[in-house]
């Protein structure tokens, strides 16, 4: 059994928060460059351009690339060998994101649903386990802001509605929110599981890189089917109008109850930010 200190996760946690807060992915950025190149609205190639340098100044100035730092999403693969000493692993993680935040000058933006008291430190994490095999903890920082987490949704189809009803709802989905998440989005979608599972898919979808297509040949098709139909829209970045909606669209796919057909559709903004780190 292999032992890890608490505290180096909380160190870990700590620079992944900063680090996705200040530092936009090359991915990204490389897909900011191809709606310079391509799209036709003159504006949307605007306002790519002042993404990119909004991205820029955040990184050589070390300030955050949007005012909403998010709720801290944290996924964690914890190796079924590993031992976490000095500490509990929850805690550990709590104490980085409380930690990055602070230090980080990063905004506190978790709160009580009802009385909406903020917390004042950004925790508690919303933070998703998965046991794996080995001795090593892979964490994955997700800094979620609010615009575009508003227009995700989790819906329940019928079976019969299949792929093409799959398809219709997502792009539907992204018509109706509009400018509202702040576009270009990536467009992180779950299809099967169950109720909650299918939304836990969608939000592991969006930590694949713009570019990286599902494994599944069919799967990709339906991916850059949606991409297209989305970039029809017209809503363009920041809504201005153009056809660079949306950067790209993930699918992750699961088997579902004979009677169900789970969908959830994450959008995440052009901010898109995650940062890893294998201990
Ligand atoms: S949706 Fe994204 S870019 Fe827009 S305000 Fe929220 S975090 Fe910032």
């Amino acid at each position: 059994m292999r032992e890890i200190q608490a505290s180096q996760i909380t160190k870990v946690i700590r620079d992944l928060f900063i680090d996705a807060n200040y530092n936009l992915g090359a991915d990204v950025l490389a897909a900011f460059d191809r709606g310079i190149a391509t799209d036709e609205s003159p504006v949307a190639r605007e306002v790519l351009k002042e993404l990119k340098e909004n991205a820029r100044i955040a990184r050589e100035e070390h300030s955050p690339i949007c005012q909403d730092t998010g709720l801290a999403v944290v996924f964690v693969d914890m190796g079924q060998d590993v031992h976490v000493v000095g500490g509990n692993l929850r805690d550990a993680i709590n104490e980085g994101v409380r930690q990055g935040y602070k230090e980080g000058y990063l905004r506190k933006s978790a709160c009580h649903p009802f009385t909406r008291k903020n917390t004042g430190d950004n925790t508690p994490a919303i933070i998703h386990y998965d046991i794996v095999p080995g001795d090593k903890i892979r964490i994955m920082a997700v800094p979620k802001g609010g615009g575009a987490e508003n227009m995700s949704r989790v819906h329940m189809l019928t079976p019969s509605a299949g792929a093409e009803g799959v398809k219709d709802f997502i792009v539907n989905r992204m018509k109706e929110a509009g400018s509202n998440p702040c576009p270009p989005t990536i467009v992180g979608v779950g299809i099967g599981g169950t109720f909650e599972r299918t939304a836990i898919l969608a939000k592991k979808a969006l930590l694949r890189k713009v570019g990286q297509r599902n494994p599944d040949p069919e799967i990709a098709k339906m991916e850059r089917d949606v991409l297209e139909r989305i970039n029809k829209l017209g809503i363009g970045p920041m809504g201005y109008g153009g056809n660079t909606t949306a950067l790209d669209v993930f699918f992750e796919v699961e088997p579902c109850h004979i009677a169900s057909l789970p969908l959830a559709v994450n959008v995440q903004c052009h901010a898109n930010r995650h940062k890893e780190a294998t201990i």
